[in-house]
């Protein structure tokens, strides 16, 4: 039988149960960052063709409507 004196047995505890926890934190960060979605920022366009809202990509100064295909300027409020 191999011996082990008392605090040695405790710290090896104590390091493992930090090791588990620290783990669990890890795969929680990493599951939480794959279920992150930051949204896309967007702006409102209006068809003057079809009157169709619709959002596109806030760099857009034109963009085509996605049923009819006429190019439209963003809306301004
Ligand atoms: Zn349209």
């Amino acid at each position: 039988m191999i011996s082990v004196y008392f605090e040695t047995a405790v710290v090896f505890y104590l390091l493992a149960v930090l090791a588990v926890i620290a783990l669990a934190g890890a795969c929680n960060a990493i599951r939480r960052r794959g279920m992150r979605t930051e949204p896309m920022p967007t702006r409102i366009f209006s068809c003057s063709k079809c009157a169709h809202p619709y959002l596109d990509n806030h760099e857009l100064e034109r963009s085509s409507c996605p049923r009819c295909g006429t190019v439209n300027e963003p809306q301004r409020f």
